[in-house]
């Protein structure tokens, strides 16, 4: 079981797979108040940096589960290296309906929706392994700028406009799901550099040691239009950020 190599690839260098930077996962930690001891799942945890700085900064239990078993490696790498080998577990698995069995105080699916089905079909899941006053993470993405044209939404990768709200939307979607925003950290362009940039010098690195490799016609196509498409569509376009979420009583 994995995610498509694709992925494995364009990624294999990046600790956030996400426009979030470290400083700003730094940010949303502290913003949570986390206490020690609290438990954290994380579904579709990638290589683990969230769930391993907390446990380091914050002393919390965490759980990750993923898909991409390179990811899930390298998560366990990560929490060797924090010294924080005890306090954290990553799964290589689909967290498509994964429900801990021991309740968290904080449940979180940061980019990786599409595990329950979108925003609120994981909304729906997370609640299942949350405690009473316990907070739900959800990292997604929102227009920045309304594209003009189905073809703008599609030059950022998007399927549809309709695949992704404005801002004040996606704040009152959650309030009709029953929940309270009660925090916030918004990704910037700074660092969707860090997450979409990164991508083509390892792209290009895996070219000059896999010539051979099936997937270097389509790497070598992404590292030649990635960087115009990226400048002129989703650097524009997409904003994305992380909402700290809490049922209404
Ligand atoms: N939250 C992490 C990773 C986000 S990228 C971070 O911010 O760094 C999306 C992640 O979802 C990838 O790591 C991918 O391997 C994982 N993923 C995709 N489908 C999944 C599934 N069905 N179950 C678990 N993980 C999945």
């Amino acid at each position: 079981m994995d995610i498509p190599r694709i992925f494995n690839i364009t990624e294999s260098a990046h600790r956030i797979h996400n426009p979030i930077t470290p400083e700003k996962l730094a940010t949303l930690g502290a913003a949570l108040r986390l206490e020690a001891g609290t438990r954290v799942l994380d579904l579709g945890s990638g290589s683990g940096e969230m769930l391993c700085t907390w446990a380091r900064d914050h002393d919390i239990f965490g759980t990750g589960v993923d898909m991409s078993q390179l990811f899930s490696e390298q998560a366990k790498l990560r929490a060797v290296e924090l010294g924080v080998a005890d306090r954290v577990t990553f799964i290589h698995g689909d967290a498509a309906g994964y429900v801990s069995d021991e309740k968290v105080g904080v449940a979180a699916c940061v980019g990786a929706t599409w595990i329950g089905g979108g925003v609120a079909g994981t909304v729906e899941l997370l609640a299942q392994s949350l405690c009473a006053g316990g907070i739900i993470l959800i990292g997604e993405p929102y227009w920045r700028q309304l594209p003009p044209t189905e073809e703008v939404a599609k030059g950022c990768h998007a399927n549809a406009i309709s695949d992704f709200l404005m801002l004040p939307e996606l704040l009152a979607s959650f309030g009709h799901l029953g929940y309270d925003v009660v925090e916030m950290v918004l990704a910037d362009q700074d660092g969707w550099d860090r997450y979409e940039a990164a991508k083509w010098l390892t792209m290009r690195r895996w070219l000059e040691a896999n010539p051979d490799d099936e997937l270097v016609t389509e790497v070598r196509a992404q590292l030649t239009s990635e960087p115009e498409r990226y400048a002129a569509y989703t650097r524009e376009y997409l904003g994305w950020g992380v909402f700290a979420l809490m049922p209404r009583g």
